[in-house]
């Protein structure tokens, strides 16, 4: 019942954070507005926010090493770890399929070749000039030094760093280290689990009593600051991402809880809501972890599995990130003048989906990581300038998709490995 409540007033809240947001972003010159959105919607919303990421890094370390613990058996793990890769890329490359069928059919960039001359392009060139003469960008990393990147040489540093892939390795030897150990490691253990107790109850206090009105000021914020007026310019563009990932989200997610888990979609998606929220807010899949972790928990998904898979998802599991990239890939090559053929679509493709497992969780990666693709297939990746103005209500929308697809892995090897216990 409380849950229900809360549920409720966290949809009101989202409501109400557009309709106020946009009409602020109409006002968004004047200094009542500014002074609104900033000493109100993105203080109150930075703070909640803040109080989420506090979370991350512990909630992740605790939950995959009692997670691993509570798989009880290597094999199984093993077993559990290959299942969520295949899905996290399949359901990846679907969803830049879905996207680039669309965009080749509704051509959102057809007679805008005007668009590749706009100043966006000339100043979006600067900034990709900067990155390479600087540090090297995170799109600049190659497979070898990924593949190196996954084993921490200082597991402390990963942790104040918030190098998720590198804390869920050194968490996962820590789980097997625990379960192989058995009562010798029983205190720790025990530790272990009383503070991921500690930690639920944090999360569920802050969301008890956060969540209303921090979703309301971080979705405010977001929109005043949106530039809604530039979505004119871009419509098109703007609705095919949307239309893909609303295609996405409730076809191959809702399938999936359907046809493999066997169970009722509606029900997930009811679940999973406020977690959704927390990701469409704060555009984050890690900062949404926490929540999105409790819901499925809450939902029945056996806490070893989300414990398992949805860190995991929410550091390399993008379909919606996949899926701004195949449009804005289509697009730019139709302002650009250029015919995609099909092994350069393949190419987006398969680049797409190694993008989606370096893309950090966190805001805007997912437009840095298109330079890549677009790279790939020849097109100007400073033809990105032009999509970075309206890209931030795209990335609150495909956050809440890429966390949505690590949910309904979770959900999906839970009840299969229900299923296998009832028959066995
Ligand atoms: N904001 C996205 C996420 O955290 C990543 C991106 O597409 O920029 O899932």
């Amino acid at each position: 019942m409380k849950s229900k409540k809360l549920t409720m007033n966290i949809v009101i809240a989202l409501v109400a954070g557009i309709i106020i947001g946009s009409i602020c972003d109409i006002y968004a010159d004047t200094s009542l507005v500014k002074g609104v959105d900033q000493y109100f919607f993105n203080t109150i919303g930075q703070i909640f926010l803040n109080l989420i990421f506090m979370l991350v890094v512990p909630v992740v370390f605790v939950s995959i090493v009692i997670g691993v613990v509570g798989v009880g058996d290597p094999k199984l793990l093993g077993g559990i770890g290959l299942k969520t890769l295949v899905f996290f890329l399949c359901t990846t490359a679907i969803a830049i399929t879905i996207a680039i069928v669309l965009a080749l059919v509704v051509k959102p960039g057809a007679g805008h070749s005007d668009l590749m001359k706009s100043t966006e392009v000339a100043s979006y060139q600067k900034t990709l000039d900067k990155q390479s003469e600087g540090a090297e960008a995170p799109a600049n990393q190659t497979f070898d030094q990924t593949l190196i990147n996954l084993f921490p040489k200082n597991p402390i540093e990963s942790m104040t760093q918030g190098n998720m892939l590198q804390v869920i390795t050194f968490s996962i030897f820590i789980g097997i280290g625990m379960m192989v150990l058995g009562d010798k490691a029983l205190v720790v253990r025990q530790f272990f689990e009383q503070f991921n107790e500690i930690l639920m109850y944090i999360i569920s206090m802050i969301m008890r009593v956060f969540a209303p009105i921090g979703t309301f000021c971080l979705v405010a914020h977001a929109f005043t600051g949106a530039g809604l007026g530039a979505i004119k310019q871009l419509g098109l563009y703007f609705i095919v991402v949307l239309a893909a990932l609303i295609l996405h989200f409730f076809l191959i997610y809702g399938g999936t809880i359907k046809f493999i888990a066997k169970d009722s979609p509606i029900k997930f998606f009811k679940g999973f809501f406020p977690a959704i929220t927390i990701g469409f807010g704060g555009s984050s899949s890690n900062a949404a972890l926490p929540v999105s972790m409790e819901c499925t928990k809450k939902m029945g998904v056996r806490p070893a599995i989300a414990s398992f898979v949805q860190p995991l998802g929410a550091t390399i599991n993008m379909d919606g990130t996949a899926i701004m990239q195949g449009v804005a890939t289509v697009f730019i090559a139709q302002i650009s003048g250029a015919q995609l053929t099909i092994l350069q679509i393949l190419t987006v493709i398969v680049i797409a989906v190694i993008a989606s497992i370096g893309t950090a969780g966190v805001p805007g990666v997912g437009l840095i990581m298109l330079a890549m693709v677009l790279t790939a297939v020849d097109l100007n990746p400073a033809a990105i300038g032009i999509i970075i103005g309206i890209d931030r209500l795209l990335d609150m929308t495909r956050t809440a998709v890429n966390i949505t697809g690590d949910a309904a892995c979770a959900f999906m090897i839970s009840k299969q490995e229900d299923r296998k216990a009832i028959s066995s």
